[in-house]
């Protein structure tokens, strides 16, 4: 069987994509290789997507948006897409242990990952003390001294929650301004559990059973110290997940894929939709709207292009 429509991701924009294809009656597959919600599910309170005027939990936003797409027909598998190839205008999906898909169109929604710092101690301390989860693992810091790496809304937005939690944030930023949304930098400014360490860099994490310490370099003196602290929650940003693609569509130096305003790749009948294009605000908000436009897209590429029956 040949899907009209193959989204590979199951974040904000797949989901979206998924509801507008079901929706235009398009043989609609999702291929999500974790569960359906991508990065929101990692957020604990979105207070940005219109609609939910108190703010909504991530986890549910990301499952109200599962049930609205499967409701119109969407179809949901769990895989990890490794190859894409070509036959004439069909797409072959090939997923790793698992039967190949066949597709006259793809959306690629796969997202980014979080960057990691690639410090000492890292990969050593990874979920022993070291996560790039406010949500998954703050709670395990109650009344424990923490450390943020990053300036940006990630960075300012979760060392908020873990408030909740940690006797102390520190926030270690290697600027002394921040690149987070003005409405969060008050909060952390105001909140008394935060504690911002500015221009500074980590160096290396330290500990025995788990973390003990983040070494910090202090980049205007050269000065460097530690911070006694049991966790450190990574926030420096985000790789595109593009790496399965090789060669199929067109990328940015930053490995983000290069799409027109219709969500159009440089590969026909391949569209894509979310944080893993190149764009400047990556939001849900935004997400959402990639998805739609590229769902739409494909339903006109799959009208003009397939007139014949396969
Ligand atoms: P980001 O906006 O790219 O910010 C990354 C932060 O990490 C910056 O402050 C940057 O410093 C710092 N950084 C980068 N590399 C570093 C390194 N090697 N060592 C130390 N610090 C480093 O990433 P993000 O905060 O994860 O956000 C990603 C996207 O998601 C953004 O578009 C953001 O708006 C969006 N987002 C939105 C919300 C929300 O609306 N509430 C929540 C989360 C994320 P500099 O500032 O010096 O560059």
């Amino acid at each position: 069987m040949i899907y009209d429509v193959v989204i590979i991701g199951g974040g904000p924009a797949g989901l979206t994509a998924g509801l507008y294809a079901a929706r235009a009656r398009l043989k609609s597959l999702l291929i999500e290789k974790g569960l359906p919600g991508g990065l929101v599910t990692t957020t604990e309170w979105v207070e940005n997507y219109p609609g939910f005027e108190e703010g909504i939990m991530g986890v549910e936003l990301a499952q109200k948006m599962e049930k609205q797409a499967t409701r119109f027909g969407l179809e949901i598998i769990q895989g990890t897409v490794v190859d894409i190839s070509l036959n004439n205008k069909i797409k072959r999906i090939t997923l790793e242990g698992s039967q190949d898909y066949e597709a006259k169109s793809i959306i690629l929604a796969t997202g980014a990952h979080p960057r990691p710092l690639k410090i000492e101690g890292e990969n050593e301390f990874r979920g022993r003390g070291v996560s790039y989860c406010a949500t998954c693992d703050g709670a395990f810091y109650r009344g424990k001294k923490i450390a943020v790496v990053g300036g940006g809304d990630s960075a300012v937005q979760e060392a908020i929650f873990l408030t909740k939690f940690a006797e102390v944030v520190y926030v270690v930023h290697r600027r002394d301004e921040l690149r987070a949304e003005k409405i969060l930098q008050e909060r952390a400014f105001s909140n008394p559990k935060i504690i911002f360490v500015w221009n500074s860099v980590a160096d290396k994490i330290t500990g025995e059973n788990g973390v003990n310490a983040l070494h910090i370099k202090n980049l205007k003196t050269g000065e460097k110290s530690a911070l006694d602290v049991h966790g450190v929650f990574i926030y420096i940003g985000y790789n595109p997940n593009t790496e399965f693609l090789k060669g199929l569509v067109n990328l940015n130096e930053n490995n983000y894929i290069i799409a027109d305003e219709n969500m159009a790749t440089s590969a026909p009948g391949i569209f894509t939709a979310g944080d893993v294009r190149n764009k400047p605000l990556k939001q849900i908000a935004t997400a959402v709207g990639d998805g739609a436009t590229a769902a739409m897209a494909a339903e006109k590429y799959i009208e003009e292009n397939f007139q014949e029956s396969y």
